[in-house]
C-alpha cells in the first residue's frame, strides 16, 4: 500500500498532476476511525513517502497539535524535510497558531477556520505572508449560526445573488446545491477573512495567491 502510494505521488510529480502531498496528518477528533498510535505510525511513514518524492505538505491536525508538531520537528531537525506547507483548516488556538507559524509552516482558514469569536481573533493574527485561504469539502460552508456570519453579509447581498442556489434534486449545470460548500465560494471566504481583518478583498487575496504560488510552485506572482 504505501509503496504504491510512493509510485502514485512519483508519477504525479513527474506527470506535472501533483504540486502538494497530502492531505495526511492527526485527527484525534475521529479516534473511533483510527486510535492515536496507528495515526502516528502512519503519518510518519507518509512524511518518509513525501521527503523522497520531494513534494510540499498539505497537512491536517486537529485536537492532536503537540503530536503533530513533535512528529513534523522531529523530519524538520533531521534535516529531511526540505519542503514545507501548509496546515490547513485551521481551527486550533492562537499559540498554536504561532508556533506553527514560527516554525515556517503556512496556515489555511476555511469556513471550518471562521466559527467562534476565538478562531476570529487567531485569524486575525496570522501574518498575511503566512496565510492561506481554501473552501475543503462539502460541510466546510459558512452558516448563519457561525461568528463569520456579520462579515459576509455583504458578500451575501451582492456576490451571493448572483449564484443560483437549487436543491440537489433540481441541480441544473451552472447552479449551486444549497447547503453544500463547493470551490466557487472561494472568493466568499476571503471577502470574510478581509472583513474579520479589517483590509480590503484584493490585500488578502493577493497575500494568499502568493503565499500559495511560493510554497506549491504554481502559477505567477
Ligand atoms: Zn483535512
Amino acid at each position: 500500500m504505501l509503496r504504491e502510494l510512493k509510485e502514485l505521488a512519483t508519477t504525479a510529480k513527474q506527470e506535472g498532476q501533483a504540486v502538494a502531498f497530502g492531505e495526511i496528518g492527526l485527527d484525534y477528533d475521529r479516534l473511533g476511525l483510527c486510535p492515536k498510535d496507528i495515526q502516528r505510525e502512519y503519518f510518519e511513514k507518509q512524511l518518509e513517502i513525501a521527503v523522497e518524492v520531494d513534494l510540499p505538505l498539505f497537512l491536517h491536525s486537529r485536537a492532536a497539535h503537540a503530536d503533530f508538531m513533535g512528529i513534523l520537528r522531529r523530519f524538520v531537525d533531521e534535516g529531511c524535510l526540505r519542503r514545507m506547507g501548509v496546515v490547513h483548516s485551521f481551527t486550533g488556538t492562537m499559540q498554536e497558531m504561532e508556533q506553527l507559524v514560527q516554525e515556517g509552516w503556512y496556515v489555511g482558514v476555511n469556513g471550518c477556520s471562521l466559527k467562534t469569536e476565538e478562531n476570529l481573533e487567531v485569524v486575525r493574527a496570522i501574518p498575511l505572508d503566512r496565510i492561506m485561504l481554501e473552501t475543503d469539502g462539502p460541510w466546510c460552508e459558512m452558516r448563519p449560526s457561525h461568528a463569520s456570519a456579520p462579515f459576509v453579509k455583504d458578500w451575501e447581498d451582492t456576490e451571493g445573488k448572483r449564484v443560483k442556489w437549487v436543491k440537489k434534486e433540481k441541480w441544473v449545470e451552472g447552479a449551486c446545491v444549497k447547503g453544500r460548500n463547493e470551490s466557487v465560494m472561494m472568493g466568499k471566504v476571503a471577502w470574510a477573512v478581509a472583513g474579520i481583518r479589517g483590509v480590503s478583498v484584493r490585500e488578502v487575496c493577493e497575500a494568499a495567491w502568493g503565499n500559495t504560488v511560493r510554497v506549491f510552485g504554481v502559477g505567477e506572482v
